[in-house]
């Protein structure tokens, strides 16, 4: 019964250091946020030992009449949330949730259309070296060069031309909305299953601030933890009458038994996100990626070679454009790192630079709404980052308005 410190001091020292980490410095890494602490109370239960193979009602393992519970609760708010017919709230990450589905509704060698991970698109989504590329045949979709918008009817062509058995929508790094209507009337065009990848955005979709995927595609998968601010997981949603084929993907197909502590914490930050309090962290969030916009695209800004793709945003991140900046991504996230910002570098599309230097940054909103940003603090940030992308930075005083802002907004202030 002993504690972790006590048990553990190198693990703990490890983790507090963690918290001071996360606590001193602004996260804007797009896919990162802060799970509530009943979120972080949920993981650290007991459910850790159960054993649940199975769904609710049909296990393999005695005993799990409380878990079906916690996961029945944890699909029914998802349900609720996102108009869903079916959810499955097993996948442990994003990545295995569109591996799943793969594996339920395609065959190997089966094409799929999706967005080139170059231009924003995910891993998953039919990189060559992913298990999506590997054993599906992928055809990649593009933005287009002039706005950075997803170029339909060069997604239309590649339909017709290739007739892929499904069409992926969804991305890691856009700014802007998709249309699902243009794509749904694509897919069936050419026959094909529509899937929406909405993890970046369900939160926005979840407060009502983004169009609803679930009406247009057939399946639609999602992380857990980015803008919907829950425990690191995955979760699939579906027309009813490709549930069983997805669950048994899931399980048995792909894993074992099903994390409950993970479905305890989604269940958890489903009832969150499903309240006005999230809604109006989400409005923050939007707000805050807009300022952000605004202000590295102000004319002393842009003099530095700073720009941002697509010329704004509607959703929670900016996508920061140097190529024609003396700094490449890699020495904008390390300044940006030494004055306590935490982003990640990205190529752009069409990169003149490699892929471990790229020319653009990421820069999300999500962490920094929940730990209680408004538009005040946001136009502080922003001029933070403009000052520390233009020449000659003073590092220190930068370093020093950053520890003002960490100061007026403590995170996890009970931990
Ligand atoms: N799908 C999209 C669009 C993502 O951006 C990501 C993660 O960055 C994933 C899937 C994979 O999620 P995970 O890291 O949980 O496997």
């Amino acid at each position: 019964n002993r504690t972790l410190s006590e048990l553990d001091p190198e693990v703990a020292a490890a983790v507090d250091a963690e918290l001071a980490r996360q606590r001193d410095t602004l996260e804007m890494i797009a896919s990162e946020n802060f799970a509530p602490q009943a979120v972080l109370e949920a993981q650290g239960t007991v459910l850790t030992n159960k054993y649940a193979e199975g769904y609710p009602g049909r296990r393999y393992y005695g005993g799990c009449e409380h878990v079906d519970v916690v996961e029945q609760l944890a699909i029914d708010r998802a349900k609720e949330l996102f108009g869903a017919e079916h959810v499955n709230v097993q996948p442990h990450s994003g990545a295995q949730a569109n591996t799943a589905v793969y594996f339920a509704l395609l065959k190997p060698g089966d094409t799929i259309l999706g967005l080139d991970l170059a231009h924003g698109g995910h891993l998953t989504h039919g990189m060559r070296i992913n298990y999506s590329g590997k054993i599906l045949d992928a055809v990649a979709y593009h933005v287009r060069e002039d706005d950075g918008t997803v170029d339909y009817d060069e997604v239309a062509a590649l339909a017709k031309e290739h007739r892929p058995k499904m069409i992926v929508a969804g991305w890691s790094a856009y700014p802007r909305q998709l249309d699902f209507e243009r794509f749904r009337q694509i897919a069936d065009e050419v026959g094909a299953l529509l899937m929406v990848d909405m993890a970046h955005f369900a939160g926005l979709v979840a407060a009502g601030l983004h169009p609803n995927p679930v009406p247009f595609a057939d399946v639609v998968t999602t992380t857990t933890h980015k803008t919907l601010g829950g425990p690191r997981g995955g979760m699939i949603l579906s027309k009813a009458e490709l549930g069983k084929k997805i669950n048994s993907a899931v399980f048995p197909g792909m894993q074992g038994g099903p994390l409950e502590h993970v479905i305890a914490a989604k269940a958890v930050s489903f009832k969150v996100a499903a309240s006005e309090e999230f809604a109006e962290r989400q409005r923050r969030t939007l707000a805050g990626a807009r300022i952000l916009a605004e202000r590295l695209t102000r004319p002393d800004t842009t003099e530095a070679g700073v720009k941002v793709l697509s010329g704004g945003t509607d959703v929670h991140l900016v996508l920061v454009d140097l190529v024609n900046s003396p700094i490449n991504g890699q020495e904008a996230e390390d300044l940006l790192d030494s004055v306590g910002i935490t982003v990640n570098r990205n190529a752009v599309p069409n990169d003149p630079r490699p892929p471990m230097v790229t020319s653009g940054l990421r820069i999300g909103t999500p962490a920094l709404a929940t730990r209680g940003f408004d538009e005040d603090d946001f136009t502080e940030v922003a001029d933070i980052i403009a000052e520390t992308l233009k020449p000659e930075p003073d590092i220190a005083a930068l370093r020093g308005r950053v520890d003002a802002l960490t100061a007026k907004r403590p995170l996890y202030p009970n931990l």
